[in-house]
């Protein structure tokens, strides 16, 4: 082998937040405050208060792959510790605060975190798990002295002051790249929450490819704002690619409800923005009712759980580049965007849709293939569907502290989701393998008929699951919320999947409740929904 000659710097998030303070010291981070307000500097401080917090984390006896826990929203003090955390060779470990507090307590002491930063929303959530996270050392309540909570929390420390103590004159270590830099559990809709440990090197080289113009188009004159939290695998990766761009951010804190949202992407002049489904219904809804425009935003990224095409349409008509995109925590998390190619460019808006519906091509990084149940690859020309495998340098070789055992195939990761590939290289999931229905040994694909169910004027949400059936052993129905004001009844509904779905796809039941219940990072908690309507008597059965 003929060596090249390059040199060999380690790929390290410290060199992200240095990078911003060099190149882009004046840019802004926005952020809306859990104490109230808006808080307002910019990358040179981000890098500032984040070597002080890695110098009062040092002064706390936090060492090499220690766990350091946080509980909250988007905002600066959240970016500081990203960085403060990881940037001195710790874990940082975000835990998601919707999840129930014995989901919680079971994370933090599986991880062994060692200390736990807040945001005040968190303080009677903390008071409450304190007594059962013997390794926790200290509950870092994010404010400062004038805001400290009430609430009897052990060895209670007021993250403000923790800055204030140190100068700030810390030099980032020069890490292995490959050093464990943060901790995500993914919620894990069966057995216990499982870890996702992300390295320095994986995070960057994420990075870097999340930035690409088909991915997130990131550049030093966007304005960010993720709607998805950072305790949902590191906001997508936005928390690190704003800074290595330098495009402004703006952090929502707590408020994710329409007309929050809309605020403050007209104040800050946002131009483009990511989360799941449900935030954006939310804000659409707020956006019809009161007839308002989007005045900056140029693109929205919808992942997390399917994009429903109706809210494609919805974002065009507002002037919205409504991106497609898909990954899991396992891989840090993307895995492709919906971003359309010059010859589409060409086709009618219509042949168009076909393309932007569906998940995405691979970036490149992520190799993908599907398989059938005897794990032979299958045709990308598609139609054929399959177990969708991935494998590539942001995608997980297992689970922290080996949980769930050796969970790769020949090297790839079997993602659970069940998906075709077009011969463009565009992937759509057809179902997550514990959600397909199957009716008489064929299957069903519930996220269609959910598509379907939410393009019905009157319907506002809607979830298919397979009910037992004596036999077709299950047949679909719909679970649904009607829009406010709507009275669509059964039988419409019903007939609306008339020509639109081959005919033993048309679900055999609709039911119509107040409100669908939702998983930690907002998806349709299909488990529950199986168990609620376990005894539910189809009137074909
Ligand atoms: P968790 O499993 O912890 O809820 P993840 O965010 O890791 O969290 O979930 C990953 C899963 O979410 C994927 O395997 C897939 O089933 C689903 N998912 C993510 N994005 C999409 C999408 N755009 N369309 C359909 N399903 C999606």
């Amino acid at each position: 082998m003929l060596r090249g000659l390059m040199q060999d710097a380690p790929l390290l998030i410290s060199s992200i937040i240095r990078h911003a303070d060099l190149c882009h010291g004046d840019t802004e981070v926005v952020s809306r405050t859990v104490e109230g307000g808006i808080h307002r500097y910019t990358y040179a401080d981000v890098h500032r208060r984040a070597r002080q917090i890695a110098q009062a984390l040092g002064r706390l006896g936090v060492g090499l792959g220690d766990r350091v826990g946080t509980l909250a929203w988007n905002g600066y003090r959240h970016l500081e510790l990203y960085y403060g955390i990881s940037g001195r060779g710790a874990v940082m470990h975000t835990i998601n605060p919707r999840l129930f507090p014995e989901q919680i307590a079971y994370i933090i002491n599986h991880a062994e975190d060692r200390y736990i930063c807040f945001d005040l929303t968190f303080a009677p959530l903390v008071e409450k798990l304190a007594p059962q996270c013997p390794t926790v050392r200290g509950w870092v309540a994010m404010t400062d002295r004038a805001h400290m909570p009430q609430a009897q929390i052990p060895n209670l420390l007021c993250y403000e002051e923790l800055v204030a103590a140190e100068d700030g004159s810390y030099e980032w270590p020069r890490l292995d790249e490959w050093t464990a830099a943060a901790l995500c559990y993914s919620s894990g809709t069966t057995g216990n929450p499982k870890g996702a440990l992300f390295a320095h090197r994986s995070t960057v080289i994420h990075a870097y490819a999340a930035s690409l113009p088909d991915v997130f188009n990131a550049s030093a004159c966007e304005v960010i704002l993720p709607v998805v939290p950072m305790f949902h695998v590191n906001s997508w990766g936005i928390a690190y690619l704003a800074p290595l761009n330098g495009s402004k951010l703006v952090l929502p804190g707590a408020g994710l409800d329409g007309k929050s949202l809309y605020e403050l992407f007209e104040a800050e002049k946002v131009t483009m923005t990511a989360g799941v489904p449900t935030v954006w219904l939310g804000l659409l809804a707020f956006m019809q009712e009161n007839g308002l425009k989007f005045s900056s935003l140029k693109r929205a990224v919808v992942g997390g759980s399917a994009c429903p095409p109706t809210m494609i349409q919805t974002f065009a008509e507002y002037g919205v580049d409504c991106v497609h995109a898909w990954g899991m925590t396992e891989m840090s998390p993307l895995g492709t965007f919906g971003s359309l190619k010059a010859k589409h460019l060409k086709m009618s808006p219509e042949e168009q849709f076909g393309t932007r519906i569906k998940q995405g091509r691979a970036i490149f990084g992520v190799e993908m293939k599907i398989v059938d149940a005897e794990g032979r690859e299958l045709p990308r020309d598609g139609k054929a569907f399959g177990d969708l495998l991935v494998r590539g340098p942001w995608v997980t070789t297992g689970y922290f502290k080996g949980e769930g055992g050796d969970i790769l195939r020949d090297g790839w990761f079997p993602t659970g989701d069940v998906a075709t590939i077009d011969p463009d290289g565009y992937m759509q999931i057809t179902d997550r393998s514990k959600d397909v229905i199957k009716s008489g040994g064929e299957w069903i694909s519930s996220i269609d008929l959910e598509n379907i169910a939410v393009a019905h004027p009157g319907i506002a949400e809607a979830a298919a699951i397979g009910v037992s059936h004596p036999k077709w052993d299950e047949r679909p129905l719909i679970v649904a919320v009607k829009r406010a004001g709507a009275d669509v009844t059964r039988e419409e509904l019903l007939k609306f999947f008339e020509g639109k779905v081959v005919k033993w796809w048309i679900p055999d039941d609709v039911a119509f409740v107040e409100t669908l219940p939702h998983t930690a990072t907002g998806k349709l908690l299909k488990t529950q929904l199986r168990q609620d309507f376990k005894a539910h008597k189809l009137p074909t059965a």
